[in-house]
This record gives C-alpha cells, structure tokens and sequence, in this order.
C-alpha cells in the first residue's frame, strides 16, 4: 500500500468506525415518522414532559418531537416560563460572553449559503499572520474579552498546524491585566490525529455544525469539496472525543431544511455522544439561523425553510428543555430584540463587539463590508453597552473560565451540571470576573448597573457564601485578579 492508499484506509476507518450495522444515527425517515406520529400531543401529556425537564432529565426524541406540535399559545406560555426556570436551576442567572476571531477565509468548500464559499470571486481572502492574529487578539483583550472562538475556512494552507500556531499566538497575547483565557475553535473535521495536536495547544471547545441533518438536503447545499461528505462531518466530534478533546459542539443551521426535523438530528446528535462517551453529550449546542451574505444563492433565493421569529424562540425553547444541562449559544447573527429573547429562554452564551470580517477588529476603517465576512450580522453593539443590557436584565455577564482550567470538562462538567451544582461555584465566579470587568473595562453607567445587579446577587446568596465573597470582592477592587471561589 502506498502513502496515499493508507491515508484514504484511515480518513474510511475513522468515518465508518462509529456506525452500526453501516448505518448513522440519523435516520431521516424515521425522524419524519416520529414527527408525523406525535403531532396533536395531549396537554397533559406536555404538562409531564415539561415536569420531567424541570427535573433536568433529558427527553427522549418521541417527547421532544410532541413538543415540537404544541399549537395552543397557552402552552407555549407554559413551555416559554420551563425553559427560563430549567436554565436558572442549572447555570443560575449568567451568560458568558465571548467574541468570534476570524483567522482566515480560504476555502475549498461550496456551501450556498456561505459567504466565503470557493466560487465567490470579490470576496478578499486572507489568511492572518502570527503578527495579525497578535493584533486582533490585543483589541479583543483591550476591550476587556477574555474567550474568543477562532473561525476558519477550510484549506490545505490553513490545517492543523496553522490552527494551533494560532490558539498558541492567542495564548500569548498579555495587555496589562488581560488575557485570553480560552480559546474555542469553529472549524472543519479533523482526524483524530489533528484533534490531538489541537488538544495539545490547549484549545477550549471544539464546534463543527453539522448545518443540516437532513441527508438529500445536505448534499443539495454542500455541491463539492470535503464538506460533502456527510458522514466524516457528523463523526467529527465522536474523533475529538476519542482524541481527548472532551468539550465539543453542536450545531444546525436553521433555515436550510424544516426546523423541527433539525431540533430531532441535534437531540439524536446529542445521544449519540453521550450514549458513546460516558455520558458526555455536547457542552453546547448552537442553532445559527440563516442570514444574507454576498454571492451565496441560498440566501438571497426565495427559502421555503426561512425561520420566522417566533418558529426561532419556539425552537429554543424546544432544545432547553429537550437537554436541560446543554449550553446554548445565540450570537450576534441575531438583532437585540431576539438575542434578549433567546436569554429568557435559556441561552447561555453569546458574543459581543463582534467583527466577522478578517482583520477588523485592529483595523479602525472597518464598517460591515461585504467581500470581507461570512454573512451580516444582526447586532454589533459593543461589549459594554451588551454587558450593561445584560445586567439591567438580572444576568450577570460572566468571564470565567476557571471550570476549565480546573479540570471541569468534559464528564466531570456534565455530571455537576446534570446535579445542578454548576452555579454554586460559578455564580461566585461570575460575580468575581464580572467584578473584573467592570473595574478594568466598563463605561461608568455601565459599572453602575453591573454593581447594582452584583450587589442584589450577593445579597441573595447562600449565608455560608455571602462573607467569603464579600471579602474577595474587596480584593478584587485593591487590585486583585484571576480570584476564584
Ligand atoms: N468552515 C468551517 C465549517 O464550515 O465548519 C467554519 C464555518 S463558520 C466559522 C461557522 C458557521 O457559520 C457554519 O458552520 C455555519 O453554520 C454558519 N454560517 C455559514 N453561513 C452562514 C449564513 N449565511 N448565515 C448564518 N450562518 C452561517
Ligand atoms: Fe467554507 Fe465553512 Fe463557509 Fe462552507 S461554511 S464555504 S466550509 S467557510
């Protein structure tokens, strides 16, 4: 056998490994015949499926897919009011923050919804330098972030080792007191190989969307390259995980085939990783809907699969109490208005002050140009002003990454988080580098709702709590930094 004869027996190995009897986890006609069979659930069918997530158990796809046909408004209240209380007994009344870092657009792939998609002639592509992504990742930090996810298209020049020379240049960065604390990458499948030297570098989670579960409408959308394959896609994270790298996650693309069948291929995705990793499912889920972006036809042609407003909150709604313990992502694709709704809905994340086209954060002149990014955002308000929203809320806006470099990942996260015990050390935790950023970074109005909302959290906590975070607030505000609980 030559070289590339046992490159192509690995890349085979390592797709097919995970499947059973040749077959996926995802099987689209019985997703359709799941969905057709529990439509019309009785109410008090629903009322015991909500009681079981507020139980923090996760549901199984028959239960999930009787949510998705709930059509009376009043049990959607019901449902709405679940998923905000199911959110705050597992993470408390927190969002973390980040920001999106893109590094580079090349790409051989033909997505038709993406910007960057190897037919597009005007897009300007580039591909950051350690001293770029050292510039980019400065503004970030001076702008008081202390999480970035790294995006990239994929290509040859831009692998493996491209990936982790970047998540090292982030590492690196230091501005006065600021730091890049976790570095989280969005990018294609790699072997398992590659997820170890990624793992090596100290990447944070690992995020490859799967786009669309449906098989005949994901070939439909992904023409050529590598990403039509859709198998090496959706084992992608099963080969993180067999590489060590134990935070993963999911995603769909919503707006590409019908939403509810989408909310079943995450929840059976989901399974699938727990069913396999002890118990591990994803760490996130996110659930991007689709936006316009220059020269991708599937954005601009009229889209049957379009998701309106309040089909998009239903499926958030749907995905917090199929998964209680699951982060959710909603970014800033989305105007304020939904990513407000998406937090009392039980998201967990979100970005701030994001720029999407390469290089723009060091680069002043940058307005959304179309032939630099990927798509339009919806809401590119500033950390500050997001951070203050968040606050006049009741959420306080979270930069700690101490979980993770405790070791709390992967099976141990998912274990405190399904015991509910995550946010007796994060809501500390929160409150400290909230505290953090409020000092170092905020506008005084600002610092004046944050510390508003920070005094009301510590009031409320647990009386064994309440002094020894007193005391470390005031170390905080001496000078102190990086505090935990
Ligand atoms: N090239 C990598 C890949 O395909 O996995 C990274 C892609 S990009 C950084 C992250 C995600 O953006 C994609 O997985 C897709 O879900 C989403 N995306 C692409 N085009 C989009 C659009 N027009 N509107 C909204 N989201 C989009
Ligand atoms: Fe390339 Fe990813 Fe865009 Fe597809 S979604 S064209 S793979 S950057």
């Amino acid at each position: 056998m030559d070289n590339s004869q046992s490159t192509s027996k690995t890349l085979h190995d390592e797709r097919d490994r995970y499947l059973d009897s040749g077959k996926s986890f995802i099987d689209d006609e019985a997703i359709e015949r799941l969905l057709k069979a529990h439509s019309g659930p009785e109410t008090a069918h629903v009322r015991d499926i909500i009681a079981k997530s507020l139980s923090l158990a996760r549901l199984d796809p028959a239960e999930t897919a009787a949510l998705l046909h709930v059509t009376d408004d009043a049990l959607w209240g019901e449902m709405f009011a679940a998923a905000a209380e199911v959110k705050n007994r597992v993470y408390g009344p927190r969002i973390v923050t980040f920001a999106p870092l893109y590094c580079s657009n090349l790409c051989v792939n033909s997505c038709l919804y993406c910007g960057f998609r190897r037919e597009d002639k005007e897009m300007v592509r580039r591909v950051l330098s350690e001293e770029e992504i050292r510039r980019e990742t400065e503004a970030l930090v001076a702008n008081g972030h202390k999480r970035l996810v790294l995006a990239f298209g994929e290509h040859p020049s831009t692998g493996v080792d491209y990936m982790a020379r970047a998540v090292r240049t982030v590492y690196d960065v230091k501005v006065d007191k600021g730091e890049i604390r976790r570095a989280n990458l969005n990018a294609a499948p790699q072997t398992i190989a590659g997820m170890k030297t990624l793992g090596e570098v100290g990447i944070g989670t690992y995020q490859v969307f799967q786009e669309t579960y449906h098989h005949d409408t994901y070939a439909r959308v992904h023409p050529r390259g590598p990403k039509s394959d859709y198998n090496w896609r959706l084992y992608a994270l099963h080969r993180a995980q067999e590489a060590g790298v134990d935070d993963v996650a999911i995603g769909a693309l919503f707006g590409l085939y019908d939403w509810r069948f989408e909310v079943l291929g995450l929840l059976y995705h989901a399974i699938d990783l727990e069913k396999r990793f002890n118990g591990v499912g994803p760490h996130t889920i996110s659930f991007p809907r689709l936006q316009p972006a220059a020269s991708a036809p599937l954005t601009n042609e009229d889209n049957p699969y379009r998701v309106n407003d309040d089909d998009f909150k239903k499926l958030i709604t749907v995905i917090r109490l199929s998964v209680p313990y699951t982060g959710m992502i909603v970014t800033a694709r989305e105007p304020a208005h939904i990513r407000r709704a998406a937090m009392n809905l039980g998201c967990t994340q979100t970005d701030a002050s994001s720029r999407i086209g390469l290089a723009s954060y060091s680069d002043q002149a940058y307005e959304q140009q179309e032939n630099r990014q990927q798509f339009h955002l919806g809401d590119t308000r500033g950390l500050d002003e997001v951070t203050r929203e968040f606050a006049e809320m009741g959420f306080l806006t979270s930069f700690c990454t101490a979980g993770y470099r405790c070791g709390r990942t992967g099976e141990c996260f998912m274990n405190m988080a399904k015991s509910g015990k995550v946010h007796e050390f994060c809501i500390p935790n929160a409150i400290f580098t909230m505290k953090e950023y409020l000092i170092d970074y905020a506008s005084a109005e600002t610092q004046a709702s944050g510390d508003n909302l920070i005094m009301q959290k510590v009031d409320g906590l647990p009386d064994k709590m309440r002094e020894k975070v007193r005391a470390k607030l005031k170390d905080i505000e001496k000078g102190q930094r990086d505090i935990r609980f």
